[in-house]
Order: C-alpha cells, then structure tokens, then sequence
C-alpha cells in the first residue's frame, strides 16, 4: 500500500536524508528544496527531484512558506514533511497546508499551536494531572507577584519563555536581588527571538534527569508510547547524547511515566509522532513540554523498538490505523546517540564551520550514521552545527558503551573542530559508565576541562588513521593506530 505517490520534505541535512530514505523504501517519490548555500548538498542529490527555494538565509528559504507550498504544488507532491526545526512546529504553516489542500505530515495546527504555549500546555497538563514543575500559574505580569511566587517555591528559580525552545531566554536566578534583571532579560530575548515577550517562573531543580517519552498517535483514536529516552547530557540546554532506555527505569516508575505521557497525548488530541518531555529529581517527574514533531533523537527508539518512526508518520498522515498495539511492543537492547557537532567543545563550543578534507564514517555491527556531510563538503555558517548522529546499539548498556567507543574510534572528520573528542571522553566516564547522568554533568564531572588534551590526540589519530588510508596499508595501520589510540587514552 502507498501512501503517498509524492512528498516534498521541507529540510535539509541528515534529516532530509532520513526522511527519503523512509520514501524510497516505501516506493514514495521525493521532492528537495534547497537555498543558494545548499545547491551541491546531499539531500538534493538524494532527491528525486529538487527544487531552488531561495536565498541561504532560512527566512528566505527554508522558511519560506508560500515559496514551499508552490513548490508542493509544482512539484505535484500531495503532502509535506517538515522534519524538525525550521517549519516543523509551525502552526501557521500546517494550517496553510490544510488551506491548500497539502497533508501536513504532523499533527493538527490546534495541537502545533496549543503546544507551542508552555504556559498553555503546562496548565492542560495540571488540569489533567499530570505533575509539574511547581511554578506560576500563567505568565509574570508583576515583579511584586514573581517575587512572592519565587519566595514560595523556594531558590534558585528558573525564568523561562512561554513560545521558548532550543534553551533560549532560560535565566538561573538564585536569589531575589537577581529576579528583576533576569525577568527583563528572559523578556527581552523572548521578544527578539520569538516575536513573543511572555516569560514564567518555575522552580530550579538541581541535578535533574531529562526523561522523554516518544509516542505515536493515529487519527482513528489509537495512541502508543515507544518508551523512553534520556537526554541529560546537554550543552547550553541542548542535549548531545541520549540514550534508550533510561539507565534509572524501574517497570514501575516507566508504566507511571507511560501512563503520564499518554495522558497528554488524550488531553491534547494528539496525532502523529510526538514527544513528551518530563524532568525526573529525587523520585518524582514533573511534565516539562510537548514536541510536536519528529526528534532529533528518534533514532535510538528505532534501535530498541524496531519501529521504523517516520514510516508510521507518514502512514499516520494517509489516514492509517496503527499496525501495533502497545502489548505488541517492547524494549530490545540499549541504544546510545552521540550528536556530532562542527563545534569546537575547548572553545565554548563554538561553531567551527569549513570544508571538510578528510571524512570516513565507522561501520560494522549495531552501527547506524545519519549525516549530510562527505569529503569535500563545505559546512555552512549559517544553519545549525550539527552534521552527523552516530547511534551504537548493543544488547546491554555496557555494550553499547564500549561499541560507541569502538565507533568514534574509527571516525575521521577532519577539516573542522567536532564534539567527537567530547563525546569519547563522556564514554570513557565512569560516572556516565555507571548510570549518573544529569543535565549539569559535563560541569560536575570537568570533563571540558580534560578535552584540550583529548582533541590534540584525537587529531593526531584522525591524521594518522586518514594516511595510513592513503598509503594503502588499511587494516593493520588502522587497527596499529586505534590501539595506539586507546593506550594513550588508559595513560
Ligand atoms: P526548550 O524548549 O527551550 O528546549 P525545555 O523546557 O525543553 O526548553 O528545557 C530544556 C532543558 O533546560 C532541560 O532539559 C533542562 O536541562 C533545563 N531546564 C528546563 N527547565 C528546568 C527546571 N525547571 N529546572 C532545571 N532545569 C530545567
């Protein structure tokens, strides 16, 4: 059965690439768009057909909505995927596409833009209880009433934006001197970035556990959740590794969380795949977002659950009934993404655009890349840093561990600065090897502080794996330089 004879993904990078990649094993034909900076990028390579959106700058191109559709129309594509970012939790733009007749592959705009409220969303969830984050009800409107709020809850207090994401406008206020500024900062940034100045206060939890629920809801009432995923290593509030499933879950705690994220998808009438994003302290979580899209992350649900995540969206969006309930599903190994940025980590991560010189990608058991990039390929300053997911499965954590080691061992970028050094060092970690991770771990552990070392070694293995490739040698010099390698990394 085909659900679509033509989509048009409105993305780019890897998880345009994803997405065709789901289209071509289900005979869908696809459409590319891409900007001035994107006119040799794989995924229009990868693309059946492909269309010039605009200008590099994503306001003239990648969110251009009206641009998009005609190319939809054009194109003769009946329906859109806007993978993450960009359009992707756009309500106006679903909308639009309901307007001129586009499927929309996603939820409905009401739930896009009922979501899109934290504030909202937050008050939808108590009045469903669901637990959250003790806080304000609602957005601030005076000092004199954040003050008394942030007494009662107690410091440190956390100042957020209502139509917030990718931590942006996130104040840590530690005491009442502080609140006032950090209430006009948040508000200043909200307004800036997203056009909408509401700002709420709810309490700072220290050491928390970012758990996320994946679930899957079709539009004949049937609704599913793809476990859990734990994304606490983060870097300015964005997370660069997750794992599945969560190293602290107990059947209890899950089928309480399950149940919690399931509630959410009812109360909000959820359709199509979604996230439900909690915050775990001390025994008890609190319902944090909804993510109205598909997740950077989804790969590692894939891994443990089979589940192929945007062929169900796509089937979701053509009006079918879930294949699966949720007796039919369960967990199968331990699977673990590390997001591989063109960052440079001893650098306040920093973005490190440029051309690629050398690039070759692990393989071999359990492996699975996602990325847009290749040798030759320049990264763009101007869209997001992160060129490639590299996933390792296993069928216990400590496994899994020791294949991602394996993996980022055999990685070579070179031409740019990568987080691949970072995230070597995070999985030799004994704190992460055993399980206690938390959203401020790279801090606690220090583990920047270690990095300058790691990266001058990690380079001087790229080279010397990258020239042992050109002088032909191949398996001895390589495995000579990752046993080298890892000695050095015992030392
Ligand atoms: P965004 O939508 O901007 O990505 P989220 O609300 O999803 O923001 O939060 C992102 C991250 O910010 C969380 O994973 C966590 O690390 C941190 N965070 C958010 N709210 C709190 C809180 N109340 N206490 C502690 N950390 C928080």
């Amino acid at each position: 059965m085909k659900y679509f004879e033509k989509l048009l993904i409105a993305n780019r990078g890897e998880i345009a690439i994803r997405i065709m990649r789901a289209c071509r094993e289900l005979d869908i034909d696809t459409v590319a768009i891409y900007s001035d900076a994107d006119k040799n990028a794989l995924h229009v390579k990868y693309a059946d057909e492909a269309f010039h959106v605009g200008e590099a700058h994503p306001s003239k191109s990648y969110l251009n909505m009206e641009r998009i559709l005609d190319i939809a129309k054009k194109s003769g594509a009946e329906a859109i995927h806007p993978g993450y970012g960009f359009l992707a939790e756009n309500y106006r733009f679903a909308k639009l596409c309901l307007d001129e007749n586009v499927i929309f592959v996603g939820p409905r705009w009401k739930t896009i833009k009922a979501a899109g409220s934290k504030i909202d969303s937050k008050q939808m969830m108590k009045d469903n209880a669901v637990p959250v984050i003790p806080g304000t009800e609602g957005g601030i409107r005076t000092i004199s009433e954040a003050k008394k709020v942030a007494l009662e809850i107690g410091y440190p207090v956390i100042v957020k934006a209502s139509a917030g994401g990718g931590g942006i406008g996130m104040q840590i206020v530690q005491d009442e001197k502080t609140l006032e500024d950090a209430i006009a900062a948040s508000q200043r940034i909200a307004q800036s970035a997203f056009g909408d100045a509401t700002v709420f206060i709810e309490k700072y939890l220290i050491q928390p556990r970012h758990i996320e629920f994946q679930v899957l809801a079709d539009e004949h009432g049937n609704a599913v959740h793809l476990y859990e995923r734990e994304c606490s290593i983060q870097r300015r509030h964005q997370k660069l590794v997750e794992e599945a499933p969560c190293s602290i879950m107990t059947p209890e705690l899950r089928s309480r969380m399950a149940q919690s994220a399931l509630k959410v998808v009812e109360a909000s009438g959820y359709t199509n795949a979604g996230t439900v994003e909690f915050l775990y302290s001390n025994g008890n979580y609190y319902f944090m977002e909804m993510n109205t899209r598909l997740q950077v992350e989804h790969t590692i649900t894939e891994f443990i659950t089979g589940v192929d995540i945007v062929k169900q969206q796509l089937a979701i969006a053509a009006g079918e009934t879930l294949p699966f309930e949720q007796k039919d599903l369960s967990i199968r190994g331990h699977a673990i993404e590390c997001r591989i940025n063109a960052e440079d980590p001893t650098n306040n991560f920093s973005a490190d655009p440029g051309k690629i010189v050398r690039y070759r990608s692990p393989g071999g058991p359990g492996i699975r890349i996602d990325s847009g990039i290749h040798m030759g390929y320049t990264i763009s300053p101007i869209y997001d840093s992160m060129i490639a997911k590299l996933c390792a499965w296993d069928s216990t954590r400590d496994d899994a561990i020791k294949r991602m080691r394996r993996a980022i061992s055999e990685y070579i970028i070179l031409g740019v600065k990568t987080t691949l050094p970072l995230h070597y060092a995070i999985m030799n970690n004994q704190q992460f090897v055993n399980g206690n991770t938390h959203t401020h771990f790279l801090q606690e552990e220090h583990i920047l502080n270690t990095l300058e070392r790691y990266t001058r070694d990690e380079e001087t293995r790229m080279q010397t794996l990258a020239g042992s490739f050109q002088q032909g040698k191949k398996v001895a010099a390589i495995s000579a330089a990752v046993n080298l390698y890892l000695q050095q990394k015992k030392d």
